[in-house]
């Protein structure tokens, strides 16, 4: 191998690595073991010498060994895409255990590991690694957390697979949400901006008009991949891989794997159910989208969301559940003595009992250029962590119904004014008159009628927004620090048409609130009263953001996926 290194992240592969010049650990990626560690891993593993050049883990291909540096080192290298040069990412010498997270998941590996010098390695299967990490508190712990924090540099650094595609086609857009949602480590080439990219297709025989295509070190191509084969290709679990799924009659299938739905895969398959979870984007749901949720039990400096996703996904799987993503359910069928859920990409999952834990949706404005600011300073919820952020800067709200107001008279106790935005003329046709009262009065609170926003600026924060009267056509320039939007959240539930109650806005009624509103009054679920999360159908329970009257929060979307299983227990002992 021909190679230079530094420990700069990007360094061409070109000259030969200095010995002094192993990647520094600065955020507990890269541990060393101790010998006593070692020994653990030893036990199931095997030592064997290795040549300088030798390929341990190739981009690309699925990763079935763990290796600890004995001696010797390994540099980890991003392939490219064909066109820019292979780089050396990172330098490991002796203790220092090589892989991420996708060694755990079953993926296929993200960067390139090669042996830079003669030297000896101990390979452990990751079958024996995934027990460990399941029991050795201790090894569990250093690894997990070095697989987590090397996923999110991997992710930083955009090494793995390529999407070459237009910033304007919507099937670039459905691949990069994928890529993103799922935190697969990747780089976008956007053939309206980067100029690399035309000469990069014309090398792989790709026409423009047949972009998006993923890319694999220039060699591998997928021509605008449904999502389902790009999760295939990096060895995410999708139906048709995990056959036993759809063969089967589960015991617990979850519709939905946002916090919720995590927690009833865990608690189920805990419990010794046979449990299958179908996500149709990626495990997390709307928390891994959250960069740090500061409230959530347990964690007085935060977590991200992704993180505590990528956490839980793995404890569902030590306990056997079987979380299949790509796997929107499209209906929900009962049939004899158990639910049929057909699945948008063909084949049917069959459960004794169903946890929906399909989330919401908050509704977003339209306005370019509002997502880069979403995060730093336009929000979809006014706790006590955003009013922090705002300080005593005036903020916008943009809503008219009871979320708005609240956010309203919450906020204008703390910053300088509120702009409360609305698109009717009458802030009374949707909000509670109690609300309307307290803002109408309040001395620091401007409520601009007919009013829509048309645009958002701001560099990393929100400076200003520029809003229309929808009436007259006039324009006015609003300097904010935060702009806050209650437009409503949407459930996902329109895929169960008529099959199970649902309140006005199509949240999922569970309880008794469930059966009393049949047409046929105070019918109940058979001959008992329904269990509190339990639907109008019985052994179909509703979990989380997609209940009518849930909290809309991680703890309490996780305490009811946990709740919902006790249920079931229930549900199964009676029926
Ligand atoms: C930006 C942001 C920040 C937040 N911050 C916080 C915070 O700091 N603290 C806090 O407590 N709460 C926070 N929340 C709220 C919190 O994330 C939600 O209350 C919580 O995620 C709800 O969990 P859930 O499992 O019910 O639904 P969701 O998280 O919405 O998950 C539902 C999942 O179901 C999947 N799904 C939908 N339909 C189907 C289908 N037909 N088939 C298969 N799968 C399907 C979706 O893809 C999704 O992954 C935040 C929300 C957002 C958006």
């Amino acid at each position: 191998m021909s190679t230079r290194t530094s420990s700069e992240d990007t360094t061409p592969v070109r000259e030969i690595p200095q010995v002094d010049d192993e990647t520094p650990d600065e955020l507990g990626a890269f541990p060393r073991l101790t010998d006593d560690q070692v020994a653990t891993l030893e036990v199931g593993g095997a030592r064997r010498p290795v040549r300088a050049g030798e390929v341990l883990t190739r981009e690309g291909e699925p990763s079935q060994d763990f290796f600890v540096i004995l001696s010797g080192k390994v540099a980890i290298i991003d392939e490219g895409d064909g066109e820019s040069e292979r780089r050396i990412l990172r330098v490991h010498g002796p203790g220092r255990f090589l892989g991420e997270l996708g060694l755990l998941e079953g993926q296929v590996a993200f960067f390139t590991a090669e042996a830079m010098e003669d030297g000896e390695i101990l390979v452990v299967p990751a079958e024996r690694v995934r027990e460990l990490v399941a029991h050795d508190l201790v090894l569990s712990d250093l690894i997990l957390r070095a697989y987590l924090v090397r996923r999110h540099l991997l992710i930083g650094l955009g090494s793995g697979f390529r999407i070459i595609g237009s910033c304007y086609s919507p099937d670039t857009l459905r691949l990069r949400e994928f890529a993103m949602r799922n935190r697969l480590p990747h780089r976008w080439i956007d053939v309206e901006q980067d100029e690399r990219a035309e000469q990069l297709l014309r090398s792989l025989e790709v026409a423009p008009e047949d972009t998006p295509v993923v890319i694999w070190h220039g060699e591998k191509v997928l021509r605008n991949p449904p999502n389902a084969e790009l999760a295939r290709v990096v060895g995410l679990p999708v139906p048709d891989t995990v056959r036993d799924a759809t063969q089967d009659v589960c015991d617990l299938v979850v519709v939905g794997a946002g916090p919720a739905g995590l927690a009833a895969s865990v608690y189920g398959a805990s419990d010794g159910l046979n449990t299958v979870t179908l996500e149709s984007v990626a495990a997390g749901g709307q928390a891994s989208t959250s960069s740090r949720i500061e409230n959530y039990l347990g964690f007085p400096a935060g977590i991200s969301g992704a993180e505590l996703a990528e956490r839980a996904v793995i404890q569902a799987g030590k306990f056997g559940a079987r979380l299949l993503v790509s796997a929107e359910v499209t209906g929900l069928v009962p049939e004899d003595g158990h639910h049929a859920l057909p699945l948008a990409d063909g084949g049917v999952v069959r459960g004794r009992a169903v946890v929906l834990a399909t989330g919401a949706r908050y509704r977003k404005l339209t306005v370019p250029g509002i997502e880069a600011l979403e995060g730093t300073s336009v929000y979809y919820a006014a706790t006590h962590q955003e009013a922090r952020m705002c300080g005593t800067d005036p903020v916008a709200i943009v809503g008219g119904g009871n979320s708005a107001g609240q956010a309203t008279v919450f906020l204008a106790d703390g910053v300088s004014h509120v702009h409360l935005l609305i698109r009717s003329s009458d802030l009374g046709k949707s909000m509670s008159r109690y609300l309307v009262d307290q803002i109408e009065r309040h001395p620091r609170v401007t409520v601009h009628r007919n009013t829509e926003v048309r645009t958002v600026h701001g560099e990393k924060y929100l400076e200003e927004i520029m809003v229309e009267n929808n009436h007259t056509g006039e324009q006015d320039t609003l300097r904010v620090r935060a702009l806050f939007v209650f437009i409503g959240a949407m459930p996902y539930t329109g895929w169960l048409a008529d099959t199970i109650a649902l309140d006005d806005h199509g949240f999922v009624l569970t309880g008794m609130d469930a059966v009393h509103v049949r047409e046929d009054g105070n019918r109940r679920i058979g001959d008992r009263s329904p269990r509190t999360l339990e639907t109008s159908l019985p052994g179909l329970f509703a979990t989380g953001d997609v209940r009518s009257g849930s909290v809309k929060r991680v703890a309490s979307a996780v305490g009811e996926g946990a709740m919902a299983v006790r249920q079931i227990h229930e549900y199964f002992d009676r029926s």
